[in-house]
């Protein structure tokens, strides 16, 4: 329904893993401010296609565009630097304040700026200042504002999983993947969940590419659904379209 150009162009991109294909022939686009969620049964290839598009798997063939900017060849963190960031189906945050992995994400922003602040120069230390307050702010909009100084170890699981949403937003990203983001959270942490990423999307613009088992969670938050299966893309479609779509009941259903 909208004319404005896909902010992410992903074309006929498949990824064989010697003589098993994880993804065969996957194309979408991301409409700018939309929420795209890929959705499939265990081993369709989700997180596979998560690794292509934030550049830890090549793909064999096909592309990826941001902006009309090829991606498909390049190393992680340029394509972090154009503005894709992501999240991991399991935490891997485990050390630090959640500041400290905040602040991780902001020195990804700029490398000069690292090493400048590490020689402490006056003009580095007034970027770490803004950095920080960036950061504070961010951890605010994801319902972590009270625990900014506390080690993350001590955390919930359902807070610990949103310090990975955090620290992927501190970026500022322009396409932000999260790869199952309320996986193993309780009803209440799903809850809050769904609610912080609807506000980071309204709040900062951004589109996103969710992958969740969250049937609830997709039909809530998604404007398109991709579904595969095996690594083949079997339906596109509103959630409403997809949840009625044969092929997606018989891939789900396996009958
Ligand atoms: P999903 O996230 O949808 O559950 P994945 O993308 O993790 O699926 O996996 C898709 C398929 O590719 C699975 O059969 C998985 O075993 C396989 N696979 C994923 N990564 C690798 C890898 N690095 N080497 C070999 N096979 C892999
Ligand atoms: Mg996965």
């Amino acid at each position: 329904t909208s004319a404005a150009p896909p902010v992410l162009d992903v074309r006929d991109v498949t990824v064989r893993f010697a003589g098993l294909t994880a993804l065969d022939g996957v194309s979408f686009t991301v409409t700018p401010g939309s929420v795209h969620a890929l959705i499939g049964p265990n081993g369709a290839g989700k997180s596979t296609c998560f690794n292509v598009l934030s550049g830890l798997c090549r793909p064999e063939s096909g592309s990826v565009t941001l902006g009309g900017a090829e991606l498909t060849r390049l190393a992680p963190h340029r394509i972090a630097a154009l503005g894709v960031a992501r999240t991991f189906q399991n935490i891997v945050t485990t050390h630090g304040t959640v500041a400290d992995n905040l602040m991780l994400g902001r020195h990804a922003l700029s490398r000069a700026g690292f090493a400048a602040s590490a020689l402490r120069l006056p003009g580095a230390r007034r970027e770490q200042r803004e950095h920080l307050a960036r950061a504070r702010e961010i951890a605010g909009l994801t319902g972590l504002g009270a625990h900014f100084d506390s080690p993350v170890a001590l955390l919930s699981y359902g807070d610990r999983k949103r310090v990975e949403l955090a620290r992927a937003l501190c970026l500022e990203p322009r396409v932000l993947l999260l790869d199952e983001p309320v996986a193993g959270m309780n009803a209440a942490e799903r809850a809050r969940t769904v609610e912080v990423v609807g506000e980071i999307r309204a709040e900062l613009g951004l589109s996103v590419v969710l992958v969740e088992h969250d049937m609830g969670l997709v039909m809530r938050l998604a404007d398109d659904v991709t579904v595969l299966d095996f690594g083949r893309p079997i339906a596109h479609g509103t959630p409403d379209e997809v949840r009625r779509d044969p092929e997606v009941l018989r891939a789900y259903l396996g009958t």
